[in-house]
């Protein structure tokens, strides 16, 4: 066994790119994950004749070469931008609240202006003055919040500073009257998981300004295609990865890291320690309340383990455009109420909205010739799954499925009859494969208070490193960047010591 720089725990986005970085600068690094194969979250999965994508619905921060946006530029510097095939989406979305609207919008900022004007004429002039600020304050975010300017405060930058912890809904009553335009404008609201009342202007800002500036992609071959890309690299660059293979323990000793015991009972001696695990889970099991501060377990007294996700994967044997599938991305509500379908979110009851992506629209590669698949998706709490009866899963699991698809029905009729595979995800199987508290996606929820402006970093151990969902914002495009970050702060604390 050779002496190991650093042990990469878990090879979700954060982990592989983590993991990649060190062993780009010299380092040796073990990585360890527990499933069989990498990505985490970012991964597939084979029924029959389909390969279904787990996650990735909208890959933000690409852009165009002509105007790289900053995850383009992040997969550049890890050497792996030309081993993958990037598919942009023309449409945010397509939006379909039956009886009420159906609305699709294009990834550029003149015609989601145009298009919600012509819907709501009325409107027209808030329309174009909420606009106008969103990029202005995103603007000013980007400044202060990437570029990091030095010279960053209140008199440069007054609308960052005055609004990005605001509630979303409180901007959006600012400019706008009409419910039904603003659940429009704030239909993203489910891929962060907060509504729009608790939802800071920050990170709704960004999401649509990025969404629209660098358009959505997805990648040839899911994201699993991505994760495998990652794992190549980091082999070729001398790394060791070890599939079904769990850390067990952090070893530490005075409050620094000693080394790694893998659930096969080995010990791995190492300085360091990069988790790409739970930190809850980090600390609680990995390492033991024993061996840490007591204000280790302040830190999270405050927070709230977000939301999961419950998924039902559809293979067809017939091809989008037989099944009147035009967009990629399909938001469908029975409702336009964000409150309503947040608390659906904690109970088992069908929720009101979901998400029908399918890929084939954009990229028609994606299944087998003559057939599409698609995936229908909400997000969900694991708390009601963990006070069901095992004897209960089954038939919830499956009543939850069917009330999804007829939803589904109501935009695309006749989808069911055309139905060659079904899958079904619950908050549990993310819990059973991601091994996070809650099983949950996007880490801690993203309130106001548990905004990344106030995240500690600081970890308890020395020598211990934290890179994914958990210490970032949930998604791609941070989650990947974590990695990076926390590899850097690794080799700038190695360089000093040596
Ligand atoms: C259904 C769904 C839809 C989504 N849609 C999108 C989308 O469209 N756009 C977007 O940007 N994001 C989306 N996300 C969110 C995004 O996929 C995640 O936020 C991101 O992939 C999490 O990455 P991570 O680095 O936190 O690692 P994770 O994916 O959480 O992986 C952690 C890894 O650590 C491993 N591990 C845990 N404990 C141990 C241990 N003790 N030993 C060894 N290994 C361990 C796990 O097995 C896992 O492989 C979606 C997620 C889901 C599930």
């Amino acid at each position: 066994m050779p002496d190991f720089n650093v042990v990469v725990i878990g090879a979700g986005n954060g982990g592989l790119t983590s993991a990649l970085t060190l062993a780009r600068n010299g380092l040796k690094v073990l990585l360890l994950e527990k499933h069989n194969i990498p990505g985490g979250c970012a991964t597939s999965f084979i029924r029959g004749r389909f390969e279904f994508e787990v996650s990735l619905h909208q890959l933000s921060g690409i852009g165009s070469e002509q105007k790289p946006g900053p995850l383009r530029m992040l997969l550049g510097e890890l050497g792996i931008l030309d081993k993958l095939e990037l598919v942009e989406m023309k449409s945010l979305f397509r939006l379909v609240i039956p009886g009420k609207t159906d609305i699709t919008l294009e990834a550029d900022r003149s015609s989601v202006v145009e298009t919600l004007k012509a819907r709501f004429p009325r409107e027209g002039a808030g329309i174009e003055r909420f606009f106008d600020f969103l990029y202005k304050f995103s603007a000013e975010m980007v400044a202060v919040v990437f570029a990091r300017d030095p010279a960053a405060s209140r008199e440069k930058y007054p609308l960052f500073f005055k609004y990005a912890l605001k509630p979303t809904q409180q901007i959006l009553d600012e400019y706008l009257q009409d419910p039904l335009l603003k659940s429009i404008i704030t239909t993203y609201w489910t891929y962060v998981g907060l509504p729009p009342s608790r939802l800071p202007f920050s990170d709704f800002a960004l999401l649509l300004w990025a969404y629209i500036e660098f358009k959505p992609y997805h990648l040839k071959g899911g994201s699993q295609a991505l994760s495998n890309v990652l794992l190549e690299s980091f082999l070729a660059c001398g790394g060791i990865v070890r599939f079904n293979c769990a850390a067990q323990k952090i070893m530490v000793a005075d409050q620094k890291i000693r080394g790694v015991l893998t659930e096969d009972g080995e010990e791995i001696p190492c300085s360091y320690v990069l988790s790409n695990a739970a930190t809850l889970t980090t600390y609680n099991d990995l390492i033991g309340p024993e061996n840490l501060p007591r204000e280790s377990f302040q830190t999270f007294g405050g927070k709230t383990i977000g939301p999961s996700g419950f998924t039902v994967f559809l293979g067809f044997d017939r091809r989008p455009e037989d099944l009147g599938i035009s967009e990629t991305t399909n938001f469908i509500g029975r409702e336009s109420d964000p409150e309503r379908a947040f608390a659906r979110w904690r109970t088992l009851d069908v929720p009101d909205s979901a998400l029908l992506s399918c890929y084939n629209v954009s990229d028609p590669d994606f299944s087998p010739p003559g057939t599409c698949q698609a995936a229908l998706v909400t997000l969900q709490y694991a708390d009601p799954w963990l006070s069901l009866p095992p004897s209960q899963y089954f038939g919830a699991k499956n009543r939850i499925a069917r009330g999804m698809l007829n939803l589904a029905e109501q935009v695309f009729p006749g989808i069911s009859k055309h139905l060659e595979e079904v899958e079904v995800a619950t908050p549990l199987t993310h819990m059973r494969y991601l091994g996070h508290p809650g099983g949950a996606i996007y880490g801690f929820e993203q309130y106001a208070k548990d905004s990344s402006f106030f995240e500690n970093r600081r970890s308890f151990v020395q020598g211990l490193y934290f890179a994914g969902s958990w210490v970032a914002s949930g998604g791609y495009q941070t989650t990947l960047q974590s990695g990076v970050s926390a590899a850097r702060a690794i080799l700038k604390s190695i360089n000093k010591r040596t």
